[in-house]
């Protein structure tokens, strides 16, 4: 029997967001404010040999998905070098990567070669001036990063576009067709309390289901599913290949079910995007702490797990910025 790794109540925990650096050549402004600079430093961050040996604690237990995150984690040296190691891990049989793809262009063939197969990008907007302000960054280089993820063989390519009113909410059913034109998989996402720059862009939020509403009026949508592990609930465009996804944390929580855990670059285990639960592995790890501890400190966080997020009730009890937890 393959092992399981269970939580308090009853959700099996098979999927590891891995965030490898807090830092971000974007600021979203939903995510960190422009002015940010107080990034923990590389000395804090696990190093691969940390990040191998706990992973593969995990593994171990039963987590069989990992995707790496950040901040944005093609900022971080050498990625391919860990997503190799990543790959040969004992039990993991899917590697995944989220990037904003600014700088994709140049390393995508190296990580498909490393073996990560499928990848997340976000993308708000189509509008280079939109992006700009979204962002503070080039609309060019994603657009150029995601050309070369299509040559470099990554499938899917999920874009995973944030819906906010008054700022992108006119562009969904041009998403759609860029989506349509380009082979890509589509999600919307409704905006998060985390952080003061979440907090803030709450006063944008767009309820999912008018959004579904609005594409209705536009394409025949037919109930979809996608292989992923994810919270996404998936439509198809008829007559197309296109999957369409809504991730609704506000809307329609999907906790019941949350199958996930995200280990910050800093090594502290988040055990809920809208809770405060963590666990800390990088004093273990740097302890001396054995395998077999590591694997019973694994145990021991996923207890910690909470019920649910408390977005609704408490909106401003998560400080912490995405970029810090690993989105
Ligand atoms: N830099 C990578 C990227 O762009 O995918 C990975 C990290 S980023 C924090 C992960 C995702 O979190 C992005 O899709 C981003 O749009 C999303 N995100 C950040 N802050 C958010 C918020 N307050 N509400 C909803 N999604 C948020």
């Amino acid at each position: 029997m393959p092992p399981v790794l269970t939580d308090t109540y009853g959700r099996r925990i098979e999927y590891l967001r891995l965030s490898v650096t807090d830092r971000c050549d974007l600021r979203c402004v939903y995510c960190l404010p422009e002015d940010y600079r107080d990034f923990s430093e590389p000395e804090e961050w696990l190093s691969f040999d940390e990040i191998e040996r706990v992973v593969g604690a995990f593994a171990a237990l039963g987590v069989r998905r990992v995707r790496i995150t950040g901040g944005e984690p093609l900022v971080r040296r050498d990625l391919p070098v860990l997503a190799a190691r990543l790959a040969r891990l004992p039990g993991l049989d899917d590697l995944s990567l989220s990037t904003n793809a600014v700088a994709l262009a140049r390393q995508a063939r190296a990580l498909h070669a490393a073996g990560i197969t499928r990848i997340n990008v976000s993308l708000d907007t189509l509008q280079p001036e939109r992006f700009r302000q979204i962002t503070r960054g080039k609309l060019q280089r994603v657009l150029e990063g995601l050309q070369a993820a299509q040559e470099a063989g990554f499938a899917p390519i999920k874009l995973n576009m944030v819906v906010m009113q008054g700022v992108n909410d006119d562009e969904v059913v041009d998403m759609v067709h860029f989506c349509l034109a380009h082979g890509f998989t589509l999600r919307f996402i409704e905006t998060m309390p985390v952080g003061h720059t979440g907090q803030a862009a709450s006063g944008q939020f767009v309820n999912l289901q008018r959004v579904r509403e609005r594409l209705e009026q536009h394409f025949e949508l037919l109930p979809g599913a996608m292989p992923g592990g994810g919270p996404a609930r998936y439509v198809q465009v008829a007559g197309t290949d296109l999957r369409i996804g809504f991730i609704t944390p506000l809307s329609q929580h999907f906790c019941a079910t949350c199958n996930r855990v995200r280990l910050a670059a800093d090594g502290r285990l988040h055990l809920c995007l809208g809770q405060e639960h963590s666990f800390d592995f990088r004093t273990l790890l740097r302890g001396g702490a054995s395998d077999d501890e590591l694997c019973e400190a694994v145990v021991a966080a996923i207890a910690l797990k909470p019920e649910r997020h408390e977005f609704h009730e408490k909106p401003q009890q998560v400080v912490r910025f995405m970029a810090k937890t690993g989105g």
